[in-house]
Parts: C-alpha cells; sequence; structure tokens
C-alpha cells in the first residue's frame, strides 16, 4: 500500500485554509486540515472536508459535450476548444471584448483560477471576471 498526504490549499473560497489531500495506491481519497497552516490551524468548514469529493464523483463529467441538433453529444478535446475559440472569436469581433465574460471555478485548483482571470484580462481583453465563490 502507498499512501501520501499531499498539501494544497482549499479553493473554495477566499479564507485559503491549508488541506492534506490523502492519497492511497494513487487514488484521492480524502481532505483533511492542516495543522500546521496558519490560516486554519487544524480546523475546516464542511466545505473543506470534502473538498476531494467532485474529483472522485461518478455524475463529474468526463469529456466535452457539444449540442448538435438540440442535443449534447461527446466531443473531443479538439472540437470542443476549436469551437469554444470560433465562436469567441465571432462575438468579440462582433460586439468587443466587454461582451464576454469568465467565470472561473472552485473545483479548480487557485492556479487554474489565476490562469483564468489572465485569459480575461490578457487574452480576451476583458475585466468581466468571476468566481463562482463569490455568487
Ligand atoms: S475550508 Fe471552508 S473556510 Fe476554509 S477555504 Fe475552504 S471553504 Fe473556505
Amino acid at each position: 500500500m502507498d499512501y501520501k498526504m499531499i498539501p494544497s490549499v482549499c479553493s473554495y473560497c477566499g479564507t485559503g485554509c491549508g488541506v492534506l489531500f490523502q492519497v492511497m495506491d494513487g487514488k484521492l481519497t480524502g481532505t483533511m486540515p492542516m495543522k500546521t497552516h496558519p490560516v486554519n490551524e487544524g480546523k475546516l468548514c464542511i466545505k473543506g472536508w470534502n473538498l476531494h469529493e467532485h474529483v472522485v464523483s461518478d455524475k463529474r463529467l468526463q469529456t466535452p459535450l457539444l449540442k448538435k441538433d438540440g442535443q449534447l453529444q461527446e466531443a473531443t478535446w479538439d472540437q470542443a476548444i476549436q469551437t469554444t475559440a470560433g465562436k469567441l472569436k465571432a462575438i468579440i469581433k462582433d460586439h468587443g471584448p466587454d461582451s464576454v465574460g469568465v467565470l472561473a471555478s472552485a473545483k479548480i485548483t487557485n492556479e487554474e483560477n489565476y490562469l483564468a482571470q489572465k485569459f480575461a484580462r490578457a487574452v480576451i481583453g476583458t475585466n468581466n471576471v468571476d468566481h463562482c465563490a463569490r455568487l
């Protein structure tokens, strides 16, 4: 049995509690509070205790979906990215960069959220960026 505790930061809100992800034989199995973290000092709220659950949920989407003839159908990542990029370009060309917004997610890492806001500001050219933890 291979057991690891991987340090990270809870992404569900801006408090930034330290967590330890429990990984057993390469599979994420749980979340523990980081006792030595200066923000939470060994405590977590209920969202933090369940931080790993969306990763291991059997309801998690495993592949992109594109709507064709009114129905969602599985697509490749290349198809999904090309379709999204093409539609974003067309909207920005016709209506300007502030006609687009980026809504990030607590279910991605803090680093990915940083990239999402950078994409909004530096690539699209809009400050229309928000995060579900603020909703
Ligand atoms: S454990 Fe709770 S309070 Fe701490 S960052 Fe996560 S959601 Fe926020």
